[in-house]
């Protein structure tokens, strides 16, 4: 794997840090008509490679300091995966220089790398900046209100937050910081965020799980997997932002496109393509 790579879009500089990659598969789609859709997809687009997806977090150089999106796996998942840390000291950025860390959403495959085997804080420096509407559903309901998959994954969450419980900035809609700012992109969880990041010229749109698998999203957005608590919702956010990136040529940084993660959603006919940046 060479040194990440950073790309330059108006006055930004991102870089996408791949923390590496994980199998869905089709038991995923619940329901019956959109799995045998999905397999003729998957089929298509050339078996169960196209079922895996790669895991990005992205570092964001602002004029006031670095910034990450997302923190990676950690130790959270499997072996395939946590390697975000040494991705981010090959760009040269030390855990202790991140003053912010914006979440897009609160799964462990964005958050676990905020923690170390142990449980203690990766990030000495770090706030952790959330939607308000995000942080209020894992930190602030009563457990049995939660549906069961949100429950199951509460004690994950607690882990990787715990240690930074003081310095967790809620933001609201249009929130964020100079130049970035919290968008609600709901279904997946209850406050999905993108972050919308100003660069001068075109927007960057760093959009968490909108899209999970690409071979079946991109091609029929109305797939839903066991992933989105929200489903119903999740469609209605993929569609919109799909056709908000295609219609206004934002750059999208996405978790699990394929790597680099990052470049633009086209309209073909009925379906959008992913065409990477070069
Ligand atoms: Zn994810």
């Amino acid at each position: 794997m060479g040194q990440p790579r950073t790309y330059r879009i108006g006055d930004i500089s991102i870089t996408p840090l791949l923390d590496g990659d994980l199998d869905a598969s089709l038991d995923k789609v619940p329901d019956p008509v959109d799995r045998a859709a999905a397999a003729q997809l998957i089929a298509a687009a050339g078996g169960d490679k196209a079922l895996t997806m790669d895991c990005h977090a992205f570092l964001l150089h602002l004029p006031d300091g670095p910034v990450l999106i997302d923190a990676g796996t950690g130790v959270m998942m499997h072996e395939r995966l946590g390697h975000l840390h040494a991705r981010l000291a090959e760009t040269g950025v030390r855990h202790e220089d991140i003053r912010s860390i914006l979440l897009t959403h609160a799964h462990k495959d964005h958050f676990g790398g905020l923690v170390d085997a142990q449980g203690a804080a990766m990030f000495p420096n770090a706030e952790i900046v959330m939607h308000e509407v995000e942080a209020r559903f894992w930190l602030d309901t009563d457990p049995d209100a939660m549906p069961t998959r949100a429950r199951d994954a509460l004690p994950l969450a607690h882990k990787a937050l715990g240690p930074y419980r003081d310095r967790i900035r809620r933001v609201p809609e249009g929130g964020g910081m100079k130049g970035v700012a919290a968008r609600l992109a709901p279904g997946h969880t209850p406050g999905h965020t993108a972050w919308v990041i100003e660069t001068g010229a075109t927007p960057i749109v760093a959009w968490g799980d909108v899209v999970h698998v690409a071979a079946l999203h991109l091609v029929r957005p109305e797939t839903t997997m066991v992933y989105d608590l929200d489903p119903p919702t999740a469609t209605a956010t993929r569609k919109a932002m799909l056709q908000w990136m295609a219609d206004s040529g934002a750059v999208v940084a996405g978790a699990h496109l394929a790597a680099p993660g990052i470049g633009y959603i086209q309209r073909v006919e009925e379906h959008y393509v992913f065409e990477a940046l070069s």
